[in-house]
Parts: C-alpha cells; structure tokens; sequence
C-alpha cells in the first residue's frame, strides 16, 4: 500500500472531473425536472367552437402554457414527397449520412462511423385542427421548428453503397478509412397527423395560435399523445438522476479515498514519532544505567551495544543503527531496534 501523502496527479483529475460532471449532469437533471413539471401543470386545451370565447376571456388574451391534442392541416399549400406519390405534408426533412468504416489504432478494429453531410428542412405554414371534422376551429402553430421533441415520419429510405475497386481497397487500408455508402432519408410530417403541441396559446384578431412559450417554457411538437410526451419527458428525469448518482458516487469515493490516505499517512507519520520518542528515553535511560558520559559516545556508534560503530543497514526499514554482531544477537523475530519493522534483509555496509 502506497501511504504516500502526496495525493497523485491522477487521483486529482479522477476527482476534479467526476465533481465537475456531477456539477454538469445534476443542472441536466434540474432542468428537466423542471420541464416535466411544467409540462405536467400545462393547461389542456380542447380545440372546439368555445376556444375563441375562452382565449378572449383570458388574461391579454392568451394561456401561457397550454397543450392541444388534434390533427395537422394545411393552411394554403402542402408539401409533396420526392419518392413517394400523394404523400402529402407540412414538413419535410432532407438527409445525406455518410458512413463510413474507420480503423481504430488503439482497438485495432474498424468501427461504423456516421456524418450527417447535408441536411435541409423545409415548410409551409400549418394549424392543428379537431381530429372531429364538424369543428372548423383550427390552431395555427408559429414557428414549428424550434418546437423540440418533434420525430418526424420517416417516409422514404435509401442506401448507396460506395464503389469499391482493387486500387480504392488498397489505399483505403493505407488511409483507415473506407467509405461505405450514402443513406438517404426522407422525413415528414403529414396532413392528417395526430399531433400534440405544447405552448403558448394566444389569440391575435380572430387568428388562435401556438407560439413558443415565455420565461424559458420549453416549445413541444409531438406525434405522440400527451400522456406519451409525458412519460417520455419523465423516464428521460429518471436517466439523468441515475447518472448523476453514479457520478456523484465516484466524485465521493475518489474524495474519500484521498482523504483515508491523508489520515492513513498521517497516523504512520505519528506512530513513528512515538516510537522514536521511546527508544531515545530507553537509550538515556541505558546510558544512564551503565553510568556512561553521553559526551564520550559516538553519535555513529551502535544503538544497543553503545560501543562498537554501526555497520549494517536493516531493509526495508532502511535504519542503520546496529552493529553486525548485535545484529545476531536480537531475538526472533528480529525487528529494527528504532521503528520496530520487521527485518527482512540486512546489509553490511563497508566504509573505505
Ligand atoms: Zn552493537
Ligand atoms: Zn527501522
């Protein structure tokens, strides 16, 4: 066991970035208990005839935070998909992603790589209307992508694998890289989609719209239900305290450790004092006794035999305080006569 008082430099990063993620994960997880609280005290809202009359009844008109369930219609134009015929939307997402095989020089293997490449969003104004079609009541969303939490339909798919020739593989193994193919997605959000919108509901003349909410509210756009985007919010609460927990745990073993050593070291450094302490009350105690002038004794001659010089040194304690022959003369076990270690080696020692 190493009791060196000094804490390592590793042990200290260990501390200072398992502290400093502790720090980062647990303001994580603050915030998004904070959002699915408010998700969860968001006002639910029915899109019907009394929408109008409830929002011009309301403080400036408006409820910051509400929740509507119902269906995407279009207001003017709708997009089409490029693959696929009659599929009609609001919002359609455009991606390239590379992949790519790299190889890893520390694992000596090749891992899957992914690089989105270009990526284009793209949209036509869109209300959420009643999934009952009697009611004309319809709620103009503002602004829908910066709503977070909105998985969009994957409507098409593709893959293009990269050509390979002899001469490409071979540089490809010189280079570690080796391209595998181009994925192509397509993803929408579609007229007639049950949507759930999570803002601020405001009307402004005659027009109710869902805006991105105030006061550092979080803006949801889901195809999920309400229920859904609220377990979904809740399990991420969960995910994000167990990882500050671990966390927190290590930063607290790593801060205990370090201090266990500090203490371990500082009782050895005690014990010694004592012990050294002791042998030099023994030592004038014997001088004493044997009614000799301290003056008259060498300082580097034998502790126990006060005559002859110290020759040997005792391992692993290192002292030299003896003399060979009362070397041989210690009982067994045989223990340094200062620190009380055991004796595992002695060395004599030749002075020229
Ligand atoms: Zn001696
Ligand atoms: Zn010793």
């Amino acid at each position: 066991m190493d009791l060196s008082s000094h804490t390592s430099t590793a042990q200290l990063v260990v501390l200072a970035t398992s502290s400093a993620l502790t720090a980062l994960f647990y303001s994580i997880y603050k915030n998004r208990v904070t959002t699915a609280n408010r998700l969860k005290g968001a006002k639910k809202v029915s899109i019907d005839q009394d929408l109008k009359e409830l929002l011009s009844e309301a403080p400036g008109k408006c409820v910051p935070y509400a929740v509507i369930e119902g269906a995407v219609k279009a207001v003017n134009e709708t997009l089409s998909s490029q693959f696929v015929d009659n599929c009609k939307g609001v919002i359609e997402r455009l991606t390239l992603k590379e992949k790519k095989m790299v190889w890893n020089r520390t694992t000596h293997l090749w891992n899957h790589t992914e690089k989105v490449i270009h990526q284009r969003t793209n949209s036509v104004p869109f209300a959420i209307g009643s999934l009952d079609e009697s009611i004309s009541t319809c709620v103009r969303v503002v602004r829908p992508l910066e709503a977070s939490a909105l998985e969009l339909e994957t409507t098409y798919q593709n893959f293009h694998p990269a050509v390979q020739s002899f001469t490409s593989t071979i540089g490809h193994f010189i280079s570690g890289e080796r391209p595998k193919g181009i994925h192509e997605i397509e993803e929408m959000l579609r007229v007639g989609d049950s949507v759930t919108g999570v803002g601020e509901l405001v009307l402004d003349n005659s027009l109710i719209k869902l805006q991105p909410p105030k006061e550092g509210y979080c803006y949801f756009l889901s195809r999920s239900d309400y229920d859904s985007l609220l377990r979904k919010q809740e399990s991420s609460v969960r995910m994000w305290k167990i990882i500050t927990i671990i966390f927190g745990v290590a930063a607290c073993s790593t801060l205990v450790y370090i201090l266990w050593k500090k203490v371990a070291h500082y009782r050895q450094k005690k014990r010694k004092r004592g012990l050294m302490e002791e042998f030099e009350e023994q030592q004038r105690q014997r001088i004493q006794d044997l009614n000799l002038d301290e003056s008259t004794i060498s300082p580097s001659s034998c502790t126990v035999c006060l005559n002859r010089e110290r020759d040997c040194v005792f391992l692993e304690c290192g002292h030299v305080c003896a003399c060979l022959q009362c070397y041989e003369f210690l009982p067994r076990p045989k223990k340094c006569p200062i620190c009380r270690s055991a004796i595992d080696r002695v060395v004599p020692l030749y002075n020229s």
